[in-house]
């Protein structure tokens, strides 16, 4: 089934570009209302993952659902083309260890191989993403390497800097020393790492006792400039290994001196610890490290007990904090508070400089392990063993970061938070919980460092003179043509850092900052940075803020954030009116995919083993908004059924239209029921995809057409289809509901509906379109909603549940009929005829049932049900029809008979059996096609045998002449 569907998928496909389907569409729509959209750009790093296929997914549903409801959607693609990604990608691929090495190798080569790589990849992950069928408008996407595209993000750093928003400053930031980049906050990502743990001991000046401290890098205390402590909290001096140490009370209470092995102690002293503030001590490498006397001697904070109530926290190491202004943001805060200077110590590889003294020339692990040894020479090491403990690593590399002092470019945001927070709460966000989140995000956001020092990238725009150091922010190409009167080409690097133009201040030579932006600037500013491209107009500020954005939940710090900030800032709009967020893709057992551990499933694999809409339909409904989704061969149970259940519904009703004519009149309450439900369904889900309740559609789709129409429906009306008229009306009634139906699977399983469209429906309902795609969404049809119809529904399922369950307790098989059914709820008489068919009884009795030897009872939500078990001779007869016929039925079409054709059929069994028979021969012949019936002794062939109440009956088919 899944083999065939996959066939159907390529063929449609192929079907849709030939008949130019999407165009046709599209084109159908212009001049229509707008509905405004823009994809959030992935990486063309390579064949898409599962979290791609999933998202894509969902906006494909969103799409199509508002093209269906007539609007004119703008669903132009993007591509995130810059950045470490593809940078990282293409080291890898040539091998290199550093950005040494491109630049050795030559950054004109390294940039071109960049290109390469992030065009080559759009082409694979355009493939791959028409290939799950999603509908955008591929042969037009908006690519971030554009010249126009490039002129849209230089237009924002430009406008930033007029807002008086763009300053250059010293800070302290993650950096990765592989990539030799700074990264922003939301570029971190945290995973476990192991760590040295250390505690030390440092000597006051002129006491005869130490402060203890702790630290998980002891590198850092090559940086160390002040030990803070908390002004009110208590502190206590203890007299251990015969020593007098200063640690916070609390932690000595919670027995940290025994994990630090010392079992003897004694309490000399308690003091809150501002009674130590401005203690001088001595710097443990002030020997190795003699930068450290001269800022000593420059700075009388220097080496000092100074107090933080806002970064110590006693309950944390010892409750003494190392500070080192140069190695840790908090540590930078404290620092420049109290004006201690600034110095870097490390360059970008983490290697430290002259400034390092002793530890010159040594990584940052190789000096973390020198200043342990040097330390324990001279006895200040208390214990020193490892932790594991979250830690940020590179986004890309996976580098474990460390913390820098650099100079960077920044956009002043922080003074804004309060606004953005404001603006923030006009947002609609599905889940609604992720809205907190975003708020939270907003309330804590820094400034934002947009320099990189990379390559591949949009370029800064900023030229600095050398001589006085004025520089100008440029806004566009154009712009930097005008100023230095040449052409530019390709505004990437190199070829742009060749631009050197007079300075108008002072005549000097101006050169471009070397950095790069950080490719957040690039996404955050596509809503007016596409404007030229997929509108035609040049003006940025008339963009329409966007009905939704649909990302994943890292996008919180990512790409909402990014798009939020600067038109905020820039325009004071909001970007989106909402946010639909989803989770990651896990394993089956909620482990996150990697290579390392065989557990990656990538969605090509099942395409090629099952087929795209298999993906689709369960990436759709197994997953809450903002929840993660599990992922696993063994979880497709669910779509397998639908998708056989959609294709099998359709076909029965092929064949309905085959053989029956159409009844409109006169329908029976079952066939009013599910006009009504399928009218509600359409209410329910159009509700549901206006709200972005989008598992919820897929969910209430599925229930209808395996509950509904497959169990239900269709089981229910079977007794009637031996019947011309009533298979008529049973023939309308599908055909009316499988129309709706199909136009409201549209969205979710495009390919499977085109493919049910042109070779099912088409036909049957006289559709001149090509596609379903052309269909609009169907609208209720109000006079058949029937609420009342539903409600009784509803009751008769719980009663055929509880008939189901009596039957199982006694061993009655759902196809034997009983003597009665008695059902307390009244209400449910107007379907007595539904009821004698449904639960298979000869007679309903709306009377409260008492338990007794023949009556077996349940109670249900809708009162006592009871089921009348009593065996009499009529039932046992028309049972062992029942039987038999079914068996007939199957050996019928084994033996490839059409149900046309008539047969004689052959049966042996003992005479007790065939009496029993000869009771209900006519209906026997009826259910089986047969002319006539022999019964006989012995058969000399066998086609099948039936085993009734331990009895066995034989029997054979013949085709009649
Ligand atoms: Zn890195
Ligand atoms: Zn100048």
């Amino acid at each position: 089934m899944l083999d065939r569907i996959r066939r159907w998928e390529e063929e449609i496909l192929n079907y849709w570009s030939e008949k130019s389907v999407y165009d046709k569409v599209k084109s159908s729509l212009k001049g229509k209302p707008v509905f405004n959209f823009i994809d959030g750009p992935p990486y063309p790093t390579g064949p898409i993952h599962l979290g791609h296929s999933w998202n894509k997914t969902l906006k494909d549903i969103v799409l199509r659902f508002w093209r269906m409801r007539g609007y004119d959607v703008v669903d132009t693609p993007g591509f995130d083309m810059h950045g470490l990604p593809i940078e990282v990608q293409v080291e890898k691929k040539l091998n290199f260890k550093s950005k040494t090495d491109v630049l050795a190798y030559g950054v004109d080569k390294f940039i071109s191989e960049c290109k390469k790589l992030a065009f080559t990849n759009v082409k694979v992950e355009t493939e791959q993403f028409r290939r799950l069928g999603v509908w955008m408008d591929w042969e037009k996407p908006y690519l971030t390497v554009d010249p126009t595209y490039i002129d849209g993000v230089w237009w924002t750093i430009k406008r930033m800097h007029n807002l008086g928003r763009l300053y250059q400053g010293w800070k302290v930031l993650g950096w990765c020393p592989r990539c030799q980049t700074v990264l922003a906050q939301h570029e971190y990502e945290y995973k476990q790492k192991r760590s040295p743990s250390l505690y030390f001991k440092v000597k006051l000046l002129d006491e005869d006792c130490y402060v203890v401290v702790w630290t998980t890098t002891p590198w850092t205390l090559i940086g160390n400039m002040v030990i803070a402590v908390h002004p009110d909290e208590k502190y206590v001096k203890v007299k251990a290994n015969g020593e007098l140490w200063i640690l916070s009370k609390y932690q000595v209470d919670s027995g940290l001196l025994k994990e630090l092995g010392v079992e003897k102690y004694e309490v000399v002293d308690e003091f809150p610890g501002r009674a130590i503030e401005g203690k001088k001590y001595v710097h443990p490498l002030l020997n190795e490290v003699p930068i450290h006397k001269e800022l000593e001697e420059k700075n009388e904070r220097c080496h000092t007990i100074i107090t933080s109530a806002e970064y110590v926290h006693v309950d944390e190491g010892t409750g003494c904090l190392h500070v080192a202004p140069s190695f840790g943001p908090e540590d930078f805060e404290i620092g420049t508070s109290l004006g201690l200077p600034l110095i870097t110590f490390v360059d970008g590889r983490g290697v430290f400089d002259k400034d390092g003294g002793y530890f010159e020339g040594k990584n940052v692990n190789e000096a973390s392990e020198l200043v342990v040894k040097v330390l324990d020479e001279k006895g200040l090491v208390v214990k020193y063993g490892t932790i594991v403990h979250e830690y940020p690593h590179c986004w890309r590399c996976k580098t474990p970061l460390i913390f820098r002092l650099t100079k960077q470019w920044f956009f002043r945001v922080k003074d804004y938070r309060d606004k953005l927070v404001k603006l923030a709460e006009e947002t609609e966000w599905i889940p609604s919980w992720a809205k907190a989140l975003f708020i939270d995000w907003l309330k804590n956001i820094e400034d934002w460092c947009i320099s990189r020092q990379r390559f591949w990238g949009t370029p800064l725009p900023i030229w600095i003179c050398e001589k006085c150091g004025y520089y100008i922010v440029v806004g566009s190409i154009k712009e930097v043509e005008e100023l230095s009167g040449k052409r530019i080409e390709d505004p990437h690097r190199p070829f742009i850092d060749k631009i050197v133009f007079k300075c108008p201040n002072c005549g000097g030579s101006m050169k471009r900052v070397p950095d790069v932006i950080d490719v957040w600037i690039d996404s955050g500013s596509v809503i007016w940075s596409v404007l030229p491209q997929v509108k035609g107009i040049s003006d940025y500020s008339k963009w329409e803020t966007l009905e939704i954005v649909l990302e994943g939940k890292d996008q919180i710090r990512g790409w909402f954030s990014a798009l939020f900030v600067l038109s905020a800032i820039l325009f004071g709009k909001l970007p989106y009116k909402r946010v639909y967020m989803h989770g990651f893709v896990t394993d089956e057992r909620g482990v996150a995919m990697h290579k390392s551990l065989g557990n990656v499933i990538l969605p090509d694999e099942v395409i090629e083993k099952y087929c795209a809409e298999i993906l689709r339909f369960y990436q759709v409904i197994s997953t809450s908004p903002g929840e993660d989704q599990r992922f696993g061969y063994g979880l497709l149970s669910r779509a397998r059924t639908y998708l056989t259940i959609f294709i099998n519904t359709y076909n029965y009703l092929s064949q309905l239209a085959k053989y029956h004519k159409e009844v409109e009149t006169d329908l029976a309450p079952e066939d009013e029921w599910l006009l009504s439900r399928i009218n509600s369904l359409i209410e329910e889900v159009t509700k549901d995809l206006e709200s972005y309740q989008i598992p919820d559609y897929a969910r209430k789709l599925y229930e209808f057409l395996v509950e509904d129409v497959s169990r239900f429906y269709i089981q229910l009306v079977r007794e009637r289809m031996r019947d011309e008229t009533e298979a008529g009306k049973v023939l309308h009634v599908l055909k009316y509901t499988l129309d709706r139906f199909l136009r409201l699977a549209a969205p979710l399983n495009p390919m499977l509906s085109e493919k049910i469209f042109i070779k099912v429906m088409k036909k049957i309902l006289g559709r001149e379109e090509d596609s379903v795609h052309m269909l609009p969404w169907p609208s209720v049809d109000k006079d058949k909603v029937r609420k009342d119809l539903e409600e009784m529904f509803n009751k008769l399922r719980e009663v055929l549940t509880a008939v189901k369950r009596l039957r199982q307790e006694v061993g009655i098989k759902a196809r034997w009929p009983c003597r009665a059914l008695y059902i307390e709820d009244k209400s449910l008489s107007p379907l007595r005829e539904v009821i004698l068919r449904a639960a298979n009884v000869k007679e309903v009795i709306f009377e409260t049932p008492r338990e007794d030897k023949y009556i077996k009872t349940c109670s249900t939500t809708v009162g006592t049900v009871g089921l009348d078990v009593k065996e009499t001779r009529e039932l046992m007869a028309e049972r062992l029809m029942r039987d038999i016929s079914r068996h007939v039925r199957a050996k019928r079409k084994e033996l490839g008979l059409r149900p046309i054709d008539r047969i004689k059929l052959y049966i042996a069994g003992e005479k007790e059996m065939l009496n029993l028979l000869n009771d209900v021969m006519d209906e026997l012949k009826e259910r089986c096609g047969a002319d006539e019936v022999v019964t006989v002794r012995e058969l000399p062939k066998v086609h099948d045998k039936v085993e009734f109440k331990g009895h066995i009956v034989q029997f054979y088919v013949e085709k009649a002449s």
